[in-house]
């Protein structure tokens, strides 16, 4: 039987960068994973960091999200160093596009959001936009630049994370799924794999919208599969340097010269075929957008499955079953807090206190709202 203080199952960006974190804090940790490492959502991410919020709704993860990107700079040069890979990290701010003729109202109340939140954002002319981004379509009539905002390669970053854990010591066992938890009464003692047990003092779920399949985790992890196709695009004579957003579409430039298009959001099951309506909206939005993409050579096409939670938000916490944890739910945001939860992870396990309030997120609320009881943390 295999013994860990930390049994970790899913070995995506989060239960990588949650390795890392316990290994460099001097516990023994493993990841298990279904099949081999990194290949699910962290694969096919577009790799924007913004803790803008989409709606209303995600206003409550904006801290946290403020929290992650200002943790990144150091987490990149971490895990570059630690795993001598790099990871394409783009610090160069986003540019939301404005296509409407009521530009002026729709700027204010952008930038009046963006301030009221702490989130530095600028407006921007139209020729001003084109001057920093001459890829971009002269119907666009305004911009707002978020010059804090980046993108990293998240291909690229989540090899190197799981790279980075194993040099500091993580044991990475792919091909070794987590069928159930292993519960002694109201404790987690570790995983029970197809044929083995792993014993562990702390367990972690980061399984994406799969977690639920694991017996015993499904009260607390309601995530269903968003699934979002993306095309990569090439062409020699269309540069950009930010992320490039309008309504409708996101472009992402890689510094391997690919500028990646995305992305759709359908409800459609753990389906991740790619259609032909769904790269034909992707390809139509990106063209006006940037009209010289017109020419753009396609790449790449592939779809990926976002873990959406109920309320949209985050699951990250403990349970009320000692030692179990769960960091599932990131939605459309898992590349951005892929620092914050790990070092939250990490805290709560090495510190039992965590220096980011996450009560907001716990792995309870879903309990609390279908028993109509209240929710109650462990001590
Ligand atoms: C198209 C698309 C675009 C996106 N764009 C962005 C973006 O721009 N910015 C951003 O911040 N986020 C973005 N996201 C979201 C982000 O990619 C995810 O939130 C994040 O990758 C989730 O990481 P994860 O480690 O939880 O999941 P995953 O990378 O899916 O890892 C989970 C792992 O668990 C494993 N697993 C499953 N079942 C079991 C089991 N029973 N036992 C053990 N292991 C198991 C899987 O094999 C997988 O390796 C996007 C997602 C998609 C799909």
């Amino acid at each position: 039987m295999k013994k860990f203080d930390v049994a970790i199952a899913g070995g995506g960006v989060i239960g990588g960068a949650i390795a890392l974190e316990i290994a460099r804090a001097g516990l023994r940790v493993a990841v298990f994973d279904r099949q081999q490492t990194g290949q699910e959502a962290s694969w096919a991410s577009a790799g924007i960091l913004s803790p803008a919020p989409e709606n209303p709704g995600m206003v409550a993860m904006v801290p946290l999200g403020k929290a992650s990107l200002a943790l990144y700079p150091e987490f990149v040069a971490q895990v570059e160093e630690i795993s001598g890979m790099n990871t394409g990290f783009r610090p160069k701010g986003t540019l939301e596009a404005l296509f409407s003729h009521d530009t002026k109202a729709e700027l204010s109340t952008i930038i009046a959001l963006h301030h009221g939140l702490g989130l530095k954002a600028e407006p921007l002319r139209a020729e001003d936009a084109r001057e920093l981004e001459p890829a971009l379509s002269e119907e666009v009539e305004a911009a707002v630049l978020r010059p804090e905002e980046a993108s990293i390669d998240n291909r690229l970053l989540t090899a190197a994370i799981l790279e980075a854990a194993n040099r500091s010591g993580a044991e990475i066992f792919p091909a070794n799924g987590a069928k159930a938890i292993w519960r002694g009464g109201n404790r987690c003692a570790g995983l029970l794999l197809q044929d083995e047990k792993v014993e562990a003092r702390w367990t972690v779920i980061a399984a994406r919208c799969f977690s639920a399949t694991i017996e015993g985790i499904a009260p607390y992890t309601p995530v269903r599969p968003a699934k979002g196709q993306m095309a990569a695009l090439r062409a020699d004579d269309v540069t950009i340097e930010r992320v490039l957003w309008s309504e409708k579409i996101y472009l992402v430039p890689r510094n391997d010269g690919r500028i990646v298009a995305g992305a759709t959001l359908e409800h459609a099951g753990f389906d991740k075929r790619v259609t032909a309506g769904g790269i034909q909206k992707i390809l139509s939005a990106a063209i006006d957008l940037a009209p010289g993409l017109a020419n753009a050579r396609i790449e790449e096409t592939w779809a990926g499955l976002r873990p959406d939670s109920p309320d949209h938000l985050p699951i990250l916490g403990p349970t009320d079953i000692e030692g179990l944890l769960v960091a599932t739910g990131h939605f459309r945001s898992g590349i951005l807090l892929t620092p914050i939860t790990a070092r939250l992870i990490r805290e709560w396990i090495t510190e039992q206190r965590v220096s980011v309030d996450w009560d907001r997120f716990s792995p309870l609320r879903f309990r609390a709202a279908n028993s109509g009881t209240t929710k109650k943390m462990p001590a």
